[in-house]
């Protein structure tokens, strides 16, 4: 994707000061041994927090954070963390993948003592990682990993494991993982289309380099820095930031990216992933508990299977469903199907809803896909808060009453953002091929009914 002119928008002498901005990038370049240092209390933080409570006693999962380890690290995994990391994503980029992601650090040691092995072929598969964080989304809930240690250490313990192992294998000194395999990073690096900070390259300047050049930039998840033009894969670590006085982290508008796309660059299975995976899967799996649909389910498999529970308990322990207590299966099996349900249903609808807004071109409804981030990004968040108010009312703050104000203020920016995006867009493709006149009108629409969906989602009973 191109990167267009920085648009330099806040005030030229305030705290925002492009000027600062740029320092701040060059900051990160020069004192990469203070990041080091950072990093590696984030995995003596992390790898305590998740190996600890694992090894203890199993905590009742109604306790307050601080009863236990296990809900401590909960609340600070799934409450503090999981938003957090969207938002910042969202917003700002992927600061938290190049400079505090306990797996980017443990990759990136393990591939500077590792057998510095060619990335292979089948791993350069760019629908990779969002194909395995599908399943791995799947699994997480019907393991229920949030509530347990054990299965929050399975779980998120095993991608770090497969972290090391590829840092072992591939790369000399790279961050193969992160670029080729890690499954949040297919989540992370749509949104990070949206961010307001990026690391421009000018080429001019950096073709005009005086003799001798420096040396080349040590780029962790292998980027051609020289022709950086997106977000998508540059993890922000800032450790091309001067490289031949040509790179600066700067501002741009909110969604610059996204709205400057050209007919090439917006791929099919990208969009199929926003529709199915970002819009569906995450509605999906953040509201399905509780939802209309899941307790039908439920009810009709239960009439289904009756009390024969004998075959259940034994699938459920092979497949670790919360503890493969007897009837668990039935429980496991309602959650995939409403979880599933629910993804195909609600992609369908964005899906079908974009191609009519683009009147049939293929090109321009995988286009809308793109400029429906920033709202499915904002759902995303607000589903991953509703769990930080679940913990909080653990803890005797119920702060329920304030979910739908947060919803309302979420949705309205989501919807406003994307609309804009989309207005941009669309105002450019216009200019080569016509565009139907009422795209934009049809896309709003689409927008705002999406937004009603997060509004409303149903909450946890
Ligand atoms: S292009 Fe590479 S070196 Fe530069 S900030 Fe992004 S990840 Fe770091």
């Amino acid at each position: 994707m191109e990167q267009r002119q920085a648009v330099v928008f806040p005030r030229r002498d305030g705290v925002f000061a492009p000027a600062r901005v740029k320092a701040l990038g060059d900051a990160l370049q020069q004192h990469q041994d203070r990041v080091r240092k950072l990093q590696w209390t984030i995995v003596a933080i992390y790898l305590f927090l998740l190996i600890t409570p694992a090894c203890l006693p199993e905590a009742d999962p109604r306790a307050g954070v601080f009863d236990s380890l296990a809900c401590f690290a909960e609340a600070l995994f799934w409450g503090v963390w999981w938003p957090g990391v969207i938002l910042s994503m969202l917003i700002f980029g992927q600061f938290w993948c190049g400079l505090l992601c306990p797996d980017g650090t443990i990759t990136e040691f393990a591939s500077r003592r590792g057998r510095g092995l060619k990335v292979p072929a089948w791993m350069r598969r760019p629908a990779l990682p969002l194909l395995l964080f599908c399943l791995i989304t799947f699994y997480e809930h019907l393991i229920d990993a949030f509530h347990s240690a054990s299965m929050t250490l399975l779980l998120v313990g095993g991608v770090s494991l497969f972290s090391l192992i590829t840092g072992l294998i591939y790369g000399r000194g790279k961050r193969v993982w992160c670029r080729f395999l890690c499954p949040g990073a297919s989540i992370f690096s749509l949104l990070s289309r949206c961010a307001v900070l990026h690391f421009r390259v000018d080429r001019a300047k950096w073709d005009a380099a005086p003799r001798p050049v420096p040396r080349a930039v040590d780029c962790p998840p292998l980027l051609d820095v020289r022709r950086l033009k997106s977000n998508e894969k540059c993890n922000m670590c800032g450790r091309c930031s001067g490289h031949r006085q040509a790179v600066a982290l700067s501002w741009r508008w909110p969604g610059e990216e996204i709205a400057a796309l050209e007919p090439g660059e917006a791929r099919e299975w990208e969009a199929v992933g926003i529709v199915f995976a970002l819009i569906g899967l995450l509605y999906a799996v953040a509201h399905w508990h509780g939802s209309f649909w899941h307790l039908w389910i439920l009810a009709a498999l239960r009439q289904w299977a009756g009390d024969a529970a004998l075959w259940h308990a034994e699938a459920s322990r092979w497949l670790f469903l919360q503890g493969g207590e007897p009837g668990n299966l039935i429980g496991a099996l309602a959650a995939l199907l409403s979880i599933v349900g629910a993804m195909l249903a609600l992609g369908a609808l964005v899906g079908a809803g974009l191609l009519t807004a683009a009147h049939g071109q293929k090109k321009l409804a995988c286009a809308l896909a793109y400029a429906l981030i920033p709202l499915a990004g904002i759902g995303l968040a607000l589903g991953a808060m509703e769990y930080s108010l679940s913990i909080l009312a653990r803890n005797g703050v119920n702060a329920w009453n304030i979910l739908p104000w947060l919803r309302l203020v979420g949705t309205l920016t989501g919807l406003c953002w994307s609309v804009s995006i989309a207005r941009r867009l669309l105002r450019r493709w216009d200019r080569r091929a016509r565009v139907h006149a009422l795209a934009l009108p049809l896309f709003a629409a689409l927008a705002g009914l999406l937004a009603v969906a997060y509004q409303f989602a149903p909450t946890p009973t």
